[in-house]
């Protein structure tokens, strides 16, 4: 299901609604949408619409748009009910564990989260 560093990937089709996709969110920055396969009794993804590859290879231009990635993932998260806190991750790279090649933000909730991750 990957997409190949700096191609079109699974969540580009998400985001031009070539896949249905259940939003939680939209705007004219991101969407949210659940993972399909979940690590958590929530786990939603926050990918903006720009086609970031990588962490690495944003932009200080950017750095708006990856804060507003942390204030949708706060928003739903209260809309989903995680008043208990959950966890942000954003994988980066292969040691990193990133599988889809455009940027997202991981949120899950739900369970205690364990510390140091996987
Ligand atoms: P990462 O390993 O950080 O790149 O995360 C990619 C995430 O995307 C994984 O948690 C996948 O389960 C999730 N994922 C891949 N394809 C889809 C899809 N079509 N709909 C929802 N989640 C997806």
């Amino acid at each position: 299901m990957a997409g190949e560093a700096g191609g079109d990937t699974v969540f580009g089709k998400i985001i031009r609604k070539e896949i249905p996709c259940e939003f939680i969110h939209e705007d004219d920055k991101c969407v949210a949408f659940k993972d399909m396969a979940p690590q958590a009794p929530v786990h939603f993804l926050v990918v903006p619409k720009k086609p970031i590859s990588h962490l690495s290879k944003a932009e200080d231009s950017d750095a708006e748009l990856l804060g507003h990635l942390m204030i949708i993932g706060k928003k739903c998260a209260a809309k989903l009910g995680l008043s208990n806190g959950y966890r942000l991750v954003l994988n980066e790279g292969r040691d990193g564990g990133q599988s889809v090649f455009h940027i997202h933000l991981h949120v899950l909730g739900g369970r205690q989260m364990e510390w140091p991750p996987g």
